[in-house]
């Protein structure tokens, strides 16, 4: 019988947790021609998540679990999971029920009848956002499109299911910056995407402030593109060609009519907007340059603190 590994990233998920395990439960009894693994990753909640997730593991034998020493956030928490499944097909869902668990269904035959190397989910509508997140993240998709190579779809859901071929050509990706969706867009494969209407989280709190989405997107960005290095040397260089113009202007003005001194307001103005944007450069580069840092540096993405194994141990 083929297994299936499903991933579930949790953080301070003691509302949603309950429910969510009655539904995918559905789901494993519905499906009952393939065997499951439910792997839940407990990203250093400060809630009663992981005594659920303990309780889970404790009564039913195809429950796992990892628990880090600390959050290290989901990114990280999502490759841990990779690296400790062991099915054929790897899924990997939320636990706040946005993602609709019966899909699943879907998904499997999907890959098992047409093919496909991964079956993948988009939102079709943003209903229940708030308007100013629908707009930054659409501008936000926009922008990143034209930077990457890749295609980054908007509104994917951290909702897939995909080939244990795909996943380990993933884990070859040994980066220390992980932004998800522009690695499964960079790892290639046949991708099916399917559509679903937006659902509002079941219970809890969504993990991802504004502040945070918006370091995301940046990290998003500088992961998987140079583009915002190649428009401080094109800026620098229209800069410059400007500068040479304007010089001549002036050269062939004072020759021609004499130097009556005036215009100190525009000077002010034009050295504020060169240090500004020298400075926004010079901050671009120093993101880049941290990116590197990081990576030159090689720590671990993660520590585990607990599995599965231990509560034989604690028994
Ligand atoms: N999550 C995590 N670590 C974090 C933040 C979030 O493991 O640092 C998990 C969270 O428990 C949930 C999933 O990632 O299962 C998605 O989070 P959330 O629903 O808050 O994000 P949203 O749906 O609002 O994008
Ligand atoms: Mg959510």
């Amino acid at each position: 019988m083929e297994k299936i590994s499903i991933i579930v990233p949790c953080y301070n998920e003691e509302q949603a947790l309950p429910n969510f395990f009655i539904e995918i439960n559905k789901v494993i009894k519905d499906m009952d021609y393939v065997e499951f693994e439910l792997l839940f990753v407990n990203d250093g909640s400060k809630d009663k998540t992981l005594e659920i997730i303990r309780k889970y593991a404790n009564e039913n034998k195809y429950v796992r679990y990892l628990s880090f020493s600390r959050n290290f956030g989901k990114e990280a928490a999502m490759l841990a999971g990779f690296k400790e499944a062991t099915g054929d097909y790897i899924a990997t869902i939320d636990a706040d029920l946005q993602d609709p668990p019966q899909l699943l269904k879907e998904m499997y035959r999907i890959i098992k009848e047409e093919g496909y190397d991964s079956v993948a989910t988009r939102r079709k509508n943003r209903k229940g956002e708030n308007i100013i997140k629908t707009i930054c993240s659409k501008l936000y998709y926009k922008i990143i499109n034209k930077m990457v190579n890749v295609k980054i779809v908007d509104g994917s859901r951290n909702y897939r299911l995909m080939t244990r071929q795909m996943l380990d050509s993933i884990l070859e990706m040994s980066e220390y910056n992980r932004y998800l969706n522009g690695i499964y867009a960079f790892v290639g494969y046949d991708t099916k995407w399917i559509d679903f209407e937006n659902q509002e989280r079941i219970a809890g709190k969504s993990k991802f402030s504004f502040f945070k989405l918006c370091s995301y997107a940046i990290e998003a960005i500088t992961s998987f593109s140079t583009a915002p290095l190649k428009m401080a040397s094109f800026t620098g260089f229209l800069f410059c060609i400007i500068a040479i113009i304007m010089i001549a202007f002036i050269i062939v003005k004072t020759l021609i009519y004499g130097d009556p001194t005036s215009g100190w307001p525009s000077l002010v103005c034009i050295i504020f907007m060169l240090s500004g944007i020298q400075l926004f450069f010079l901050g671009i580069i120093g993101e880049y340059l941290s990116k590197s840092y990081l990576e030159v540096k090689k720590r671990p993405v993660y520590f585990i603190k607990e599995t599965e194994k231990d509560l034989n141990k604690k028994k």
